[in-house]
């Protein structure tokens, strides 16, 4: 009965539409302000953030519509997010070249539009030390612009229609717990495939971790309308010390969404709850 959780592919008839209205609103808010931040912000470190930024908030936005129609489709979802990333750059070179021609000029249509870039790209905008990119080069750096905008939306879109979905309800699940710092886990890498085979002994030997050490986190969701319907994601926390003794930590997922029994889901919160609050080991 174990499993890990699979969207079911279905998605409600709003989907579509509250999905693409909701990314070409913020598509179009952002992208005006993106092109502005660009053209006047001289970083190049700086604009790929606001690029991936860009592509990812159209991409949230375009998620946030198809969760509103209840769509479980990842496919759904990355198409969604690729139609409104595609909408954002093209918006975004709108505004761009309203800011380059220096007027009153909105070029909405695709042929002017084009030839207007053509323009741009023959006598470059911005320059790296003593070097003002034109052509070529400009085009292949627009390219992979375009690349991370629309597949940081297609890449979001896609992960929030794959979030749990409890099918008898109709509804999002809901985040109800996380359990950490517990102590490490003793193979990490083999954890999904124990999980598979319903072997949960490295979750069952956790005890109490340290936040400032290598530890474990896991994280309890459940539908709130039954009580039929709770999965479980681990997540392996790693802990570095910079030479200022600042610490960073990174988290990686090594379990997503594991099905449980009502009854292991209670037992294992209990465990957990009652390790993480013994004192630690070692
Ligand atoms: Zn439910």
């Amino acid at each position: 009965m174990n499993h890990f959780y699979k969207p079911s592919g279905r998605f409600g008839p709003l989907a579509i539409p509250l999905s693409l209205i909701a990314g070409a609103l913020v598509a179009v808010i952002l992208a005006y302000l993106y092109s502005y931040a660009v053209y006047y912000i001289p970083f190049v470190y700086l604009n790929f953030f606001l690029t991936l930024g860009l592509g990812l908030l159209v991409g949230g936005a375009t998620g946030i519509g198809g969760m509103l129609g209840k769509s479980r489709s990842g496919l759904l979802g990355a198409l969604g997010g690729v139609v409104t990333g595609v909408f954002a750059v093209y918006f975004s070179w709108v505004v761009y070249v309203h800011i380059v021609f220096e007027g009153d000029v909105w070029v909405f249509e695709p042929a002017p539009l084009f030839d207007a870039v053509l323009r741009i790209a023959e006598e470059g905008v911005w320059q790296i030390r003593s070097i003002r990119p034109t052509g070529i080069a400009l085009y292949i750096v627009w390219t992979i612009e375009a690349l991370i905008i629309v597949g940081g939306a297609g890449f979001l879109g896609a992960g929030m229609a794959m979030q749990p979905f409890c099918e008898a309800c109709g509804r999002w699940v809901d985040d109800e717990k996380k359990i950490r710092p517990l102590s490490a886990l003793r193979n990490p890498g083999a954890l999904k495939r124990q999980l598979e085979a319903g072997d949960m002994s490295q979750l069952r030997e956790l005890t109490a971790g340290q936040a400032d050490q290598i530890h474990s986190v896991v994280q309890f969701k459940a539908c709130p309308d039954c009580s039929q319907f709770r999965l479980i994601s681990v997540q392996a926390v790693s802990v570095k010390k910079d030479n200022k003794g600042k610490i960073e930590t990174s988290s990686k997922d090594v379990a997503q969404d594991y099905v449980l029994s009502n009854a292991e889901y209670t037992r294992l919160m209990n465990d957990l709850e009652e390790a993480a609050r013994s004192s630690p080991a070692g």
